[in-house]
């Protein structure tokens, strides 16, 4: 028998919503690791259905977990209390573009790069570039806080965001900042909200800052034999007065597993290729790229090279966005993590973490945003193996804790979730999550929000397979 708010919710949605288990069956996967059955999906195009959605859950306090497009990579939309999966990924796409305001107005189910091909028409760029733009939408990037290649100069999605307007768990309308680049009334609520990961509202509309779109850019590429050298020519570029848009790097593993899945010609008997982005003025561009030339020369990178045309700059790209088709063919499950350290201390992070591959026997390769410290170790994997599973769990926990130990965070853009949660305490210290939590029980007094997220539920242990005590 259909519980009773599941029949409240059909009338006022009728063909909107789906609670047969064959059709939900998508909805208890998203990009991470776990499994977990909604027990409804309503699939809303506007925000009254948002409104009408959570005025019901909050009645019969039923859990609601938003979902964008499921890219996410911490588990932030999997539904692990069951209730309603808010499917935004329907909602009609709707980029506005003001020039003269230098701002865009989008709906939560726009993907990322539609937002950058309207910027662009105007001559203007929204920076933000999450490596799955193709494939995430902006509500999914605004509740995660998204990153990108180049976050190194342009920074995070919190970074380009003026206003929001949102529906909270009653089930209210809400508008957050405005659409000037000052505004400092109030409490900063937009940046509260970036980056909640679902639990504290549902984004319905954003306001984003757009800049003028760079002249022109170009890319350099270089192999390094150690990690080291390629830690002191990214830190040797960074000190010598260049800012460049993206410093980004793949392992000797990763470099193996492209030209395996697509023989691209890149070196394999190194430890890093690095690919470097300079972007601005045509006569600026030129004088770095040059520069940027030298430095990773003389720190002892071979096979440095610049492309002479767009093709080839795009085949150079193409080695760094073919890493995650190549590695997901190594083995069926993927574990990726985004510990992020000081850059002084990435040689030393990547040291140990091929101490961890070794120890616990598995594949582990590395890639990530360099001139950062946002390092993506993935550990590739087949979760139906309990025993090599174990060994991952272990292996994520040394990563976690060794990156808190260089000063580094749990987390550079992917978002806690519930993945990274049971880790929270050991980076914010106990009267941080404390006051997080109280946010969130003041906001959400019912704990219908994606319940589970960001803070571990009780007895949570393990974080992959997500074992709850009790
Ligand atoms: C191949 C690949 C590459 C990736 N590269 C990057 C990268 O470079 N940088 C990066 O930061 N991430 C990256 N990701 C992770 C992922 O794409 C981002 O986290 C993205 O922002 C998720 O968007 P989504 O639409 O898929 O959201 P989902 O995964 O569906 O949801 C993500 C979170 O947002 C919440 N949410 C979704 N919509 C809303 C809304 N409207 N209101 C409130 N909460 C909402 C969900 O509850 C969940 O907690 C990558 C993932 C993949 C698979």
């Amino acid at each position: 028998m259909k519980q009773e708010w599941i029949e409240v919710l059909q009338e006022k949605m009728d063909h909107h919503l789906v609670s047969a288990r064959s059709d939900l069956e998508t909805y208890r996967f998203d990009a991470s690791f776990g499994e977990f059955f909604p027990e409804a999906v309503v699939y809303v195009t506007n925000t009254e259905m948002v409104r009408q959605v959570l005025k019901i859950a909050n009645e019969y306090k039923v859990p609601v977990t938003p979902r964008g497009q499921g890219t996410g990579l911490s588990g932030g939309d999997l539904p692990i209390h069951g209730g309603i999966i808010l499917d935004m990924s329907q909602w009609p796409a709707s980029v506005e573009v003001f020039p003269e305001d230098l701002v865009a107005r989008v709906s939560p189910g726009t993907l990322t790069s539609e937002i950058h091909a309207e910027a662009e028409k105007h001559g203007l760029m929204y920076p933000p570039d999450p490596s799955s733009s193709n494939i995430s939408t902006i509500g999914g990037n605004l509740a995660e806080n998204a990153g990108g290649p180049r976050g190194l100069k342009y920074g995070v999605t919190k970074d380009y965001v003026l206003g929001l307007e949102v529906v909270t768990p009653e089930g209210d309308v809400m508008h957050t900042g405005g659409r000037t680049i000052k505004n400092v009334t109030g409490l900063d609520v937009t940046k509260l909200l970036v980056g909640s990961e679902g639990i504290l509202s549902i984004i319905t509309s954003a306001t984003l800052k757009l800049i003028p779109k760079p002249a022109t850019k170009q890319t350099v590429m270089a192999a390094f034999p150690t990690m080291e050298t390629a830690g002191e020519a990214v830190s040797t570029t960074l000190t010598s007065g260049i800012l460049p848009a993206k410093m980004e790097f793949i392992d000797q593993a990763c470099a193996r597993a492209v030209e395996e899945y697509e023989p691209l010609g890149l070196p394999t008997d190194i430890e890093a290729i690095v690919l470097v982005e300079v972007d601005g003025h045509p006569t600026a561009v030129q004088e770095e790229s040059d520069t940027v030339m030298k430095i990773m020369k003389e720190l002892g990178g071979t096979s440095v090279s610049m492309p002479r045309t767009k093709e080839e700059a795009l085949n150079m790209w193409k080695a760094r966005m073919l890493v995650s088709p190549a590695i997901a063919t190594i083995k069926p499950t993927r574990a990726s993590e985004d510990a992020t350290v000081p850059r002084s201390q990435i040689p030393a992070m990547m040291a140990h973490l091929a101490d961890i591959r070794e120890k616990y026997q598995l594949s582990l390769v590395v890639f990530g945003h360099l001139g950062d410290g946002n390092l993506h170790p993935n550990i590739l994997c087949d979760k139906r193996d309990k025993e090599e599973l174990e060994r991952v769990e272990k292996a994520v926990g040394e990563i976690f804790h060794f990156a808190l130990e260089l000063g580094g965070t749990l987390s550079g853009e992917h978002g806690i979730g519930t993945m990274k949660s049971p880790f929270l305490e050991d980076e914010l210290g106990l009267v941080g999550v404390d006051m997080m939590k109280r946010i969130k029980q003041s906001w959400d007094p019912n704990n219908i929000m994606n319940p589970g997220k960001i803070f571990p539920d009780k007895g949570q242990r393990l974080i992959l397979s997500r074992e709850v005590e009790g």
